[in-house]
């Protein structure tokens, strides 16, 4: 994500390291610099130059105070100026109906169709809400099988009317459907253009006025940079909407669409889509989003993954396991999974402060754990549960069947045994022979 803008606003604030002070020269060649990074990125010229002289601004006015080094307070005033650009506060959406409506919009191959599932998933999980997907795209069959196909996906019931041909009135029978049937949120995605055109904002805004929805959202793709900001001005323009949904961070994004449109449209990034799958979903943080930018990476949001995949109670097993020295193949595989439902390797490392710079250029594989999965399925119950019981001819037959070399499967026995023990001393109080181990 961002890594060409990271990479240069890096170099631009690196300008300033080994100065004992900020003055008007070291800022301008500093700010030059900046500006320049941001333009590479396809930010608005006129948000990259107003930011750009607020930085400058703070920079010069701030210095006396501050006991940072130039370069950290540098970085501190970027990092604000950037969360501000964005909205400064994480901005929800409002569930307060019953039933709720939110109208998706945007152009056709923005990601109207995958967000709104990815929504509708993120809803459910919580528990309380109990959302209905609408197809509202008469012109596209394959628009409306798409949806039902995201919504058996991720177990939502779809409302479609493929015998109507009249989007406004499939939405308002979508409502009444949500209704009749306990639905308290419903999510209406309609059809796009490939571009902007007015039988598209006319349609759109004739939903909109018939069904009054608490929340209109605005998609769009990340990679169209400054068209982005273009196309949400239109939208904007025609329905007033309330957020904006940004897909496709998890590209080769520039970063001009996340660091613009918020300006240009005064409404909020509320979410982002980092990827195809239906949990690659995000609530937009605009100061989380600012540390990634300057690759300090997102530690909160990498904990609230982790959080969302382990449960107390599994892990209260786990912990029993380990102590009765239980703890097997079967385990490790679960322990596995979870990690992969967290998102892509890339993406997790990237959360990580300052790992996306030191692993600049190494291939960061998401078949990482395939090996070791393929491993873990060519062993027998039994020897899940007791690895010591794998002797050469079983270590040959588990290689054959995974496709993997002895190699490769006493590598694995061996890691796990050292996991084991590691995972027993931590348990046992032993955190203390443990560091005696690793001075050692
Ligand atoms: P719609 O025409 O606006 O409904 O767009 P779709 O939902 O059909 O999405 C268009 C394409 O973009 C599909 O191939 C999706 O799988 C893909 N897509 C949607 N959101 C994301 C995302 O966040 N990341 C990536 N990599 N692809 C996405």
């Amino acid at each position: 994500m961002f890594n060409n803008l990271s990479e240069k606003l890096d170099k631009a604030l690196h300008v300033l390291k080994g100065h004992g002070s900020i003055n008007e020269v070291n800022v301008a060649e500093t700010i030059k610099e900046i500006r320049r990074a941001l333009l590479d990125a396809d930010v608005n010229f006129k948000i990259a130059k107003e930011f750009t002289n607020k930085v400058k601004e703070k920079a010069l006015g701030q210095n006396v105070l501050s006991s940072l080094k130039p370069g950290q307070l540098m970085v501190k005033i970027v990092k604000d100026e950037l969360t501000e650009l964005m909205g400064g506060e994480a901005a929800g959406i409002n569930l307060s109906a019953n039933p709720s409506i939110i109208l998706m919009s945007g152009l056709q191959g923005s990601g109207k169709t995958t967000f709104s599932g990815k929504l509708a998933n993120y809803l459910k999980n919580k528990k309380t809400k109990k959302p209905l997907l609408v197809a509202c795209d008469v012109y596209r069959p394959a628009a409306i099988d798409q949806l039902h196909v995201v919504g058996e996906q991720i177990g939502v019931e779809v409302f479609s009317d493929r015998d109507n041909n009249d989007p406004v009135a499939i939405a308002q029978a979508g409502i009444a459907h949500a209704k009749a049937n306990g639905h308290n949120v419903v999510i209406i995605d309609t059809a796009g253009r490939l571009a902007v055109d007015e039988a598209m904002m006319t349609e759109i805004s004739n939903i909109h006025n018939a069904i009054a929805p608490q929340e209109t959202l605005f998609v769009v793709d990340s990679m169209t940079g400054q068209d982005a900001v273009n196309t949400a001005k239109a939208f904007n323009d025609v329905l007033n909407f309330d957020g904006v949904i940004l897909t496709k961070l998890d590209g080769d994004t520039r970063g001009g669409a996340a660091i613009s449109i918020k300006s240009v449209v005064n409404k909020p990034i509320k979410f982002i889509g980092t990827g195809e799958k239906m949990d690659a979903i995000d609530v937009f943080h605009p100061a989380r989003m600012a540390d990634r930018i300057l690759g300090m990476g997102d530690v909160v949001s990498l904990v609230e993954r982790a959080q969302e995949q382990f449960d107390e109670e599994e892990a209260r097993k786990l912990q029993k396991k380990i102590a009765k020295n239980q703890f097997g193949f079967d385990d490790f595989l679960k322990q596995i999974q979870q990690v992969k439902n967290m998102g892509s390797m890339k993406d997790l490392v990237g959360m990580i402060p300052g790992a996306g710079k030191a692993m600049k250029g190494m291939d960061i594989d998401d078949d990482a754990f395939k090996h070791v999965e393929a491993i873990i399925h060519s062993m027998t119950p039994d020897e899940r549960t007791k690895p010591s019981t794998i002797n050469v001819s079983r270590k040959k037959r588990i290689a054959k069947g995974s496709g993997t070399s002895i190699q490769q499967v006493n590598q694995l026995l061996k890691q796990f045994d050292q996991m084991s023990k590691m995972m027993k001393m931590m348990q046992g109080g032993g955190g203390k022979r443990m560091m005696q181990m690793m001075k050692n």
